[in-house]
């Protein structure tokens, strides 16, 4: 899983751990809801897990077990 990787943005903030908070697509910060909901280069990984209608809370829930 890419779990390191998503939370580039947090860390930036919190840390400053990291050279860059953007998503190596490029499009926008790396955040959570980026990762869930519109990043391209996870477009495959989410169609063959989530429907379309699941909610960004469910995607959450399953990816960090919260
Ligand atoms: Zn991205």
């Amino acid at each position: 899983m890419v779990r390191h990787n998503i939370l580039n943005a947090h860390l930036y903030r919190k840390y400053k751990r990291v050279l860059s908070p953007l998503c190596p697509c490029g499009v926008e910060e790396q955040t959570a809801e980026h990762f869930l909901q519109r990043c391209k280069r996870h477009d495959q990984e989410r169609a063959a897990k989530w429907s379309e209608d699941t909610t960004p809370n469910r995607k959450c829930m399953e990816v960090w077990k919260i």
